[in-house]
């Protein structure tokens, strides 16, 4: 897909302007809308938009944000859901998992995706509800689901699930990981530094580094690419889900406007009620090390709903060391010491996480 950004025209822009405008992000009444134009009023609505959704708020429409863009769009009951390969997407489908977990049936992490452990939560209630257990949400199924959710609270089983299921504890030994370098040039370089570091290849120097240093420990790793290649954050998702790995971590640099800017955060999923309970104890264990090993600003933790964070199956950790668009970090950043002092601190970090060690923060 072509990028939209500011500077932008043409039927495509019309089309972004009135998904923003429905989700309630652009007015209607905006000269923006009535020129068809991508000025500085659809800029703030992507970049607001982008912010409510967990994505990278960077006024950029690129496939993930056109993406939730359609996504956004749906409510439960404009539609029948089922099992279908590719599986369906959007918001009715979160609002459902959403209601299936509060009530009980586990359906999985609460993203927008139709999976088979949604169809089988729907299957359950459909039989707990006295309905005909097809799997499929029609008109019925949605009814006594919203009757339902008005007199329940709102927990959810899929937090407590997954911290039952695979509890990560009796060492790093032989856990299956995946590292996740961020991006890939060509033809996606991220984000350059003043100097022309690109952040896709300090990405693969931390992930090699991290892996050599993972391996020693015994642990089992894959690579969702290799130096020079270039995968989609979807394509990343569905190799680590098909791999059945038990956690991927994934590095990326951080940017600002501001050169002055600098310091390290880590990145969980989470939206709504809901965050992934081992992804945020993670988080916090890699951010304490480089806080305190690599002597990093606290940019502290932060749940996000990028693909690579919402579409998997298991725990993800979205790691930024530095801001490579600071003068100050992109020289750090070019430096082997920083590389393998960075690396250390996440593999410490890992080595904790599957020993059972709870994060300060919990
Ligand atoms: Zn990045």
């Amino acid at each position: 897909m072509k990028l939209f950004r500011k500077g932008s025209q043409g039927r495509e822009v019309k089309d972004i302007q009135s998904r923003l405008i429905a989700a309630g992000f652009l007015s209607e009444s905006s000269e923006d809308a009535a020129s068809g134009t991508f000025g500085d009023e659809t800029d703030r609505a992507v970049r607001a938009f982008q912010q409510h959704r967990g994505l990278i708020a960077d006024g950029i429409v690129g496939p993930d944000t056109w993406r939730s863009l359609v996504e956004a769009s749906r409510t439960l009951g404009g539609r029948y859901l089922y099992l279908h390969e590719p599986p369906l997407r959007g918001d009715d489908v979160e609002d459902l998992k959403r209601r299936l977990n509060s009530l009980g049936f586990y359906s999985g992490k609460e993203n927008g995706i139709f999976n088979h452990s949604a169809a089988i939560a729907v299957e359950q209630f459909q039989r707990n509800s006295g309905l005909f257990p097809d799997g499929i949400v029609g008109t019925n199924t949605v009814e006594a689901l919203l009757r339902l959710s008005r007199v329940t609270k709102p927990t959810s089983v899929a937090s407590v699930r997954e911290s039952e299921k695979g509890l990560p504890e009796g060492g790093i030994e032989g856990r299956r990981i995946m590292l996740d370098a961020g991006h890939g040039y060509p033809p996606d370089p991220g984000v350059i530094g003043s100097k022309g570091l690109r952040e896709s290849e300090v990405a693969e120097r931390i992930v090699e580094r991290l892996g050599a240093t993972l391996l020693e420990s015994q642990a089992s790793i894959t690579y969702s690419r290799r130096r020079g290649e270039f995968l989609s954050e979807q394509e990343r998702a569905a190799e680590a889900n098909e791999q059945g790995v038990e956690l991927v971590l994934s590095i990326h640099l951080n940017s600002s406007p501001d050169p002055n800017a600098g310091g390290a955060s880590c990145y969980y999923f989470g939206r709504g009620n809901y965050r992934s309970p081992y992804g945020y104890r993670l988080a916090n264990h890699i951010q304490d090390e480089l806080v305190e090993e690599l002597d990093r600003q606290d940019c502290r933790t932060h749940e996000m709903a990028v693909p690579i964070l919402s579409d998997t199956r298991m725990p993800v950790v979205m790691i930024e060391p530095a801001f490579i668009t600071n003068p100050v970090e992109e020289a750090l950043l070019a430096s082997d010491d920083f590389i393998a002092r960075a690396a250390a601190c996440v593999a410490n970090a890992a080595g904790k996480y599957f020993s059972g060690v709870k994060a300060r923060v919990e």
